[in-house]
């Protein structure tokens, strides 16, 4: 089977945007017959992507989306509840590469991650597997930065302590940050041209506007500038939310563990615009030496870089500031924990529109151009 005719849904919103601005430049649109959808602009002008495409479709058209050889979607989970369970019912064999949650711990699908799991995409695609979903943003960047660690079989068990940025909550989450950020700006303009304030009248006056009924709240409930909310998702039964639950569902799924290795930790959404950042303790298998350690990590794919655990190559390499936009997945501050040498701390940084979202989706589109 030749996949030639490919639908793209959601391409307007953070990942997708980013995914279109990757297969660009990565020249993927060559060979394609790309056409793009859309929940809410149908008829208006295609994306440029270099190659010919209709007007939008509309994104609920069963009829249309079933002529495809492969549907790319971005757009979330409760598109793909509503539509891809419908082209199943109607027959629709074709290949299904999704961005959102809904499908990833079903068994008829992988999650992709190709730099950690290609064999477990190989498998799926030799198997008849269909569906290719890319996985939770933090999980996938964790693998990329600690692949080193997992490759060796040395991890116990491992908590991750997250920061993640506003674009995490997609374009609407990024554009409320920024409103907040003018908001406290705008209402703090005269004190802060004035020699005369002190720190404390500003704060005062940070706090009254961040408490006020017209501050901008409406995508994360409450204030995130200059702030942070210990809370990403649903809750689950056990305490945890749907987040930090990912860590261990997906991450084992990915890594195709015989063995599930505990993943735990809590997730914090930070007022950064892009980039999640990790703080991990590793409880390794055996006190394996620092150099090991070290050039395991450097080794494990190619895109990890490692930081020396040093002042200044850490504040210039391992800061959302230092990675955004690019697909460099720093991991620093590693060392032996006070609790013992089996004991292992480390930091990472990723931009999770790319390695955490978009990458893995391109790449697999390639795979699977390649293998069927
Ligand atoms: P998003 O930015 O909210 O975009 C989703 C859709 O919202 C767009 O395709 C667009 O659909 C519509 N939209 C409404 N207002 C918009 C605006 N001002 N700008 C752009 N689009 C707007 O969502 P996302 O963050 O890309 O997430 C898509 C899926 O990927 C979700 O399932 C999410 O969980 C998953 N994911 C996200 C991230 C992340 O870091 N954001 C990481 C990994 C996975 P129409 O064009 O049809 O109107």
């Amino acid at each position: 089977m030749k996949i030639e005719n490919v639908g793209f849904i959601g391409w307007r919103g953070m990942v997708g945007s980013v995914l279109l601005d990757r297969m660009r430049a990565e020249g993927d649109f060559d060979g394609l017959a790309p056409e793009f959808y859309t929940t809410s602009q149908v008829g208006d002008a295609p994306p440029d992507v270099g190659c010919d495409a209709p007007p939008l479709k509309d994104a609920y058209d069963l009829a249309a989306l079933a002529r495809h050889d492969a549907i790319v979607t971005c757009q979330g989970g409760d598109y793909t509840k509503q539509v891809l369970h419908e082209l199943r019912k109607n027959g629709w064999t074709g290949y299904w590469i999704d961005a959102a949650r809904f499908k990833r711990m079903d068994d008829d699908s992988v999650i992709v991650l190709d730099p950690v799991n290609r064999d477990v995409i190989d498998r799926g695609i030799a198997s008849g597997v269909k569906n290719y979903i890319g996985g939770n943003c933090t999980v996938s960047l964790m693998l990329m930065g600690l692949g080193g660690l997992f490759q060796n079989d040395w991890v116990e068990w491992m908590t991750a302590m997250t920061y993640q940025s506003a674009s995490g909550a997609g374009a609407q989450g990024m554009i409320e940050l920024m409103h907040q950020m003018r908001a406290l700006s705008d209402g703090c303009s005269d004190l802060l041209s004035n020699p005369a304030s002190t720190a404390l009248e500003i704060d005062r006056k940070l706090s009254e506007i961040a408490g006020s009924d017209a501050y901008p709240t409406k995508t994360f409930g409450v204030p995130l500038a200059g702030s942070l909310i210990p809370w990403i998702d649903a809750p689950t039964e056990d305490g945890s939310t749907l987040e930090e639950w990912k860590g261990n569902a997906e991450g084992n799924k990915i890594l195709g563990t015989e063995r599930p290795i505990p993943i735990d930790g809590i997730c914090v959404r930070v007022g950064a615009m892009r980039c999640h950042s990790q703080a991990f303790t590793v409880k390794l298998r055996a006190d394996v030496p620092m150099d090991e350690i070290e050039d395991a990590l450097a080794k494990a794919n190619d895109w990890v870089s490692f930081v020396p655990n040093e002042m200044q190559a850490t504040r210039e390499q391992l800061s959302p500031a230092a990675v955004t936009g690019t697909l460099t997945v720093p991991v620093g501050r590693v060392r032996k924990l006070r609790m013992g040498g089996d004991f292992l701390g480390a930091f990472s940084v990723g931009d999770q529109l790319l390695w955490g979202a978009a990458e893995p989706l391109r790449r697999v589109l390639n795979i699977l151009r390649e293998s069927v």
